[in-house]
């Protein structure tokens, strides 16, 4: 990935857009805000550290869990090949999607559904990017990456969580890494802490 490129674009990118009226005027602290339905933007400098870990390359192909504003999904169409993401919530999904039609990415996939199962009729991705705290490691989303592929994902209970990089080697195997504590909301489904 080039990081120059990634940081460019980072900073181009007018966070104000992504959310409603009455957050625009906070849109530039290093705070997560509310975008509506009990949910998030995440912290911009999080996103950044999350997209730096995932580590895309121009033609991988992306799943995302967790759409929310699409403000993390227009980095990941920058910087990746293509990007398939997944919202539970349609009306999130909605406006996501017009913004990034806005933008003119035309290289972003949409579904609505329980992205802890991820997105079987597109796999293998290089890269996946889970933006809300899981339970524990998505079997379904470990079978979907590729071999040689990464995924980014932060797991444990709803007040803080590890942010592990998980790798899938070229033979298939496995390695787990935490690179830190982060607070996401709480990913929902089957992997999730609530099933609705
Ligand atoms: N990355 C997003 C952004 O840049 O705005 C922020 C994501 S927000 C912290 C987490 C999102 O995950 C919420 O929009 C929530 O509805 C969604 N979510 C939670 N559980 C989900 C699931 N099982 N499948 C798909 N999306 C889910």
């Amino acid at each position: 990935m080039d990081l120059q490129e990634l940081e460019t674009y980072f900073r181009s990118l007018d966070r104000s857009f992504f959310v409603e009226s009455d957050m625009k005027k906070y849109a530039t602290l290093d705070e997560p805000l509310p975008i509506g339905y009990g949910q998030t933007i995440s912290q911009p400098s999080l996103v950044l550290e999350m997209t730096r870990l995932l580590s895309p390359e121009k033609d991988s192909k992306v799943l995302e869990i967790g759409t929310g504003s699409g403000f993390q999904t227009a980095i990941l169409a920058k910087m990746s090949g293509k990007v398939y993401t997944v919202e539970r919530i349609d009306k999130l999904m909605e406006k996501a999607k017009k913004r990034l039609e806005t933008l003119n990415f035309t290289n972003v996939y949409y579904k609505v559904g329980d992205g802890s199962m991820g997105w079987k009729e597109y796999a293998p991705y290089d890269r996946i990017m889970v933006t809300a705290a899981a339970r524990v490691l998505p079997v379904e989303l470990v079978n979907q990456l590729a071999n040689g592929g990464r995924m980014v994902i932060p797991i444990g209970p709803p007040d803080l969580q590890e942010l592990k990089l998980i790798t899938k080697t070229e033979n298939g195997v496995i390695q787990s890494k935490t690179m830190g504590m982060v607070r996401f909301v709480e990913l929902k489904g089957q992997y999730g802490w609530t099933k609705e």
